[in-house]
């Protein structure tokens, strides 16, 4: 209870006339009990105007952000998934990212929550980016074991080619080696001839 004259909120709000308004500034210079009134009624009074500015506003925008702003990791969903038709060309890097995403993302959707709309979404995308980076994984695979037959199958001709090379040295060498062989026996036939 006060024992101003006048109403401290008036006071405060600037209601009342400039002579109560000045009897008012007396009675609470002196009295404690009245100061201090007046002291928590500012505090109130200010606390409720930074509340309108910026909670307010605030619970606004989390509710909007929630809803209708991407955050920056479905954002980064987004990007993905519209990319996804360029996923062939993806670098390894990109593909690690998803899946650590999807790493992410796989707890908060096994966690047992109120079933809302965003929640749901959220799933749809997840189940989708993951069948989509499974998808991905499965091509780069066969992708890369294409490629590791053709080396092989191209090293295996290689190979081929060169023992058909070394082959036809050796039976070259061994042609020469009979020639020369041959024109031996020839020539050491033809010494040993009566003459
Ligand atoms: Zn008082």
């Amino acid at each position: 209870m006060s024992c101003s004259p006048f109403d401290l909120r008036d006071y405060l709000f600037g209601e009342l006339a400039e002579t109560d308004r000045r009897q008012v500034d007396q009675h609470v210079r002196g009295c404690s009990h009245c100061h201090d009134d007046l002291e928590r009624l500012r505090l109130t009074h200010s606390t409720l105007l930074a509340l309108r500015d910026e909670e307010v506003p605030q619970r606004i925008g989390f509710v909007s952000d929630k809803v209708f702003e991407p955050s920056p990791v479905r954002r980064a969903w987004h990007a993905f998934w519209g990319s996804s038709a360029k996923l062939g060309f993806a670098s390894a890097a990109m593909l690690s990212a998803a899946l650590v995403t999807v790493a992410f993302f796989r707890p908060a959707a096994a966690v047992p929550a109120p079933v809302t709309d965003t929640a749901k979404i959220e799933q749809q995308i997840s189940e989708r980016a993951a069948a989509a980076v499974q998808k991905a994984v499965a091509e780069s695979e066969a992708r890369q074991a294409r490629k590791t037959a053709e080396l092989l199958q191209a090293a295996e001709q290689r190979f081929d080619e060169q023992r058909r090379a070394d082959m036809v040295n050796v039976s070259e060498s061994i042609a020469v080696l009979q020639k020369r062989y041959n024109v031996r026996e020839i020539l050491s036939a033809r010494l040993e001839e009566p003459k």
